[in-house]
């Protein structure tokens, strides 16, 4: 696989290179050189979910890695499924919290520690990345253990729910986490930061996990296709999906998964309050706004890292931003989609409920509706308790975690802060 840097087309590296080191020069995002379509997308519907998805990243990653190699790290990552869950008769929640840690996050965050084990040469690697909730779990837990790589998580102090946090922060072993006094944008801009830190990043061998990761971004791509693959043969071309946004890096793979021929009729990019892609679609102006905090926090980003992933596909697709339909809620209006959903019979959080509620405005009459549940709705038990009056039991995972103590450290928003834990 072939990547350029989009800041800087000059610059280009193979697949190896580009999750060893996760952003080019100038911070510019790798992107692929060739995204051709798949020549049997009907066949491969037919696949399960692991040869299927190994069929699809030998495509795109090419002969980089040995087919035997990569299917052996498909099946280490994706060692849970993603089913297709009938809401009503033309609406379907994909479910992609049933791997490890109950988020979506898991699929990346599981394939991306494959790469690195299987792709890196012997020196340590230390992953830094910031999590405004998910990413931090999901990445914490696919490496713990790792020998060789050691794991630095950052996330907004007090702006994640407790049981989230307790979910990575309790791990220890080559696992630290610092909680910053800051919001997650905060805490983008000191992993921004720390890759333009040369002495740092030669010390501790530096990687980010970030959904700027390729890894990350194609090991999703899968999703997609098993989504339309659980869909009667007769609905496959109807599709319409509604993705709950944050840094759209589930947006961009949705997106490659269409370049790659996968049958999905048009996007919903679903925001919260933090909604610069949703005003900047609708006017043409990028005009990010402070970021707040909502209730469906994995998506409190104002600046999203992926979006010019998005627009890039569009360019060389020849495809029309305004193709990619949005829209956003506010908390109130969350509550009531959360509440309406759950009176039909389904139990959801915060970020699908916004995925559903959008969907429903943009779905046409004849057409499929597909909304993304890209966490358990008991990692969000404390709002969804109240909105609906329950009282949600917790899996295994958050139940052990959350009766564990925190081995976090508070340090400021302060690059030379983070820098000196960092060499230690
Ligand atoms: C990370 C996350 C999102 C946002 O995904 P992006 O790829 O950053 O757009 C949405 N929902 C949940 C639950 C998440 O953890």
């Amino acid at each position: 696989m072939k990547l350029y840097n989009i800041k800087d087309n000059s610059e280009t590296i193979n697949f190896a290179g580009a999750v060893r080191q996760g952003l080019g020069r100038g911070q510019g995002l790798f992107f692929p050189e060739s995204l051709s379509p798949l020549p049997n997308v009907e066949s491969l519907l037919e696949l399960p979910l692991v040869p299927r998805s190994v069929a699809i990243l030998r495509h795109l990653i090419g002969d980089e890695i040995p087919e035997s190699t990569l299917a052996a790290m498909v099946e280490q990552a994706f060692t849970f499924p993603a089913p297709l869950v009938k809401v009503d008769d033309h609406t379907y929640a994909l479910e992609l919290f049933h791997g490890p840690t109950l988020a979506f996050k898991d699929f990346g965050g599981r394939f991306m520690a494959q790469c690195l084990a299987t792709l890196s040469d012997d020196g340590k690697i230390t992953i830094l990345t910031a999590t405004s909730g998910d990413t931090g779990a999901a990445v914490a837990h696919a490496f713990y253990g790792l020998p060789n790589i050691e794991v630095v998580i950052l996330y907004p102090e007090g702006k994640i729910s407790p049981l989230q946090e307790k979910l990575f922060t309790t791990l220890g072993g080559n696992i630290r986490t610092f909680a910053v006094q800051g919001d997650f944008d905060a805490c983008q801009a000191l992993v921004k930061q720390a890759f333009d830190d040369e002495e740092l990043k030669a010390a501790v061998g530096l990687n980010s996990a970030n959904s700027i990761n390729i890894s990350r971004l194609v090991a999703q791509v899968c999703y997609y296709f098993e989504a339309v693959a659980e869909l009667p043969a007769e609905q496959r071309h109807k599709a319409v999906i509604a993705v709950p946004s944050g840094n759209f890096g589930n947006l961009t793979a949705g997106l490659i998964a269409k370049a790659l021929g996968l049958p999905v009729k048009r996007f919903v990019a679903a925001t919260n309050a933090n909604d610069t892609v949703p005003r900047y679609l609708e006017s043409g102006s990028w005009d990010p706004h402070a970021t707040v905090a909502t209730l469906s926090n994995a998506m409190d980003v104002s600046r999203p890292n992926n979006w010019p992933r998005v627009e890039e596909l569009c360019r060389v697709k020849g495809w029309q931003l305004s193709d990619i339909a949005s829209g956003a809620l506010d908390d109130e209006q969350t509550k009531d989609a959360l509440k309406r959903l759950f009176a039909q019979g389904y139990l959801c959080e915060p970020h699908g409920a916004i995925a559903w509620e959008l969907l429903n405005k943009e779905r046409g009459k004849d057409e499929i509706g597909i909304f993304l549940c890209t966490a358990h709705p008991a990692k969000f038990k404390e709002s969804v308790d109240e909105i609906l009056g329950q009282d949600i039991p917790l899996p295994g995972p958050l139940a052990k975690h959350g009766a564990m103590e925190s081995l976090s450290e508070v340090i400021p928003a302060d690059f030379a802060a983070l820098k000196a834990k960092m060499m230690k």
